[in-house]
């Protein structure tokens, strides 16, 4: 399978981890739409939002992206959380968007 993100995973391309364990991993976007913007995945390969079934699963992606706002301090300064999905997706491999700030807060 030629997938970025696994590769990334994978090690075969260097990345910094912002957050990682054995299911999650967060490293910033290569191309950041704000001065903040990370992209928290699942270590396996999900297609897309509709193969996340597994509820101990989201339960973690849920509980890292709640960490990462906290830690990043967005919390009062305006985030946008995106899963793109139906073809508009870059990547194949879910993974959840955390940008900001966003302007006016
Ligand atoms: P999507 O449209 O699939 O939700 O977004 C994929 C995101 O992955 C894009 O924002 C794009 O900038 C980012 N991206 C694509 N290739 C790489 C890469 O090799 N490294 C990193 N860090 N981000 C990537
Ligand atoms: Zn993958």
């Amino acid at each position: 399978m030629n997938c970025i993100f696994c590769k990334i995973r994978d090690r075969e391309i260097p990345k910094e981890f912002t957050y990682e364990d054995e299911d999650i991993m967060v490293f910033p976007d290569i191309n950041p739409l704000k001065p903040i913007h990370l992209l928290v995945m699942p270590k396996k390969h999900l297609k897309d939002f509709l193969d996340l079934k597994d509820k101990t699963l989201l339960e973690k992606i849920k509980n890292i992206i709640q960490k990462m706002i906290k830690e990043q301090k967005l919390e009062d300064k305006g985030y946008r959380l995106v899963i793109n999905g139906g073809g508009t997706q870059i990547v194949d491999h879910l993974h959840v968007h955390l940008v900001g700030p966003l302007g006016g807060v």
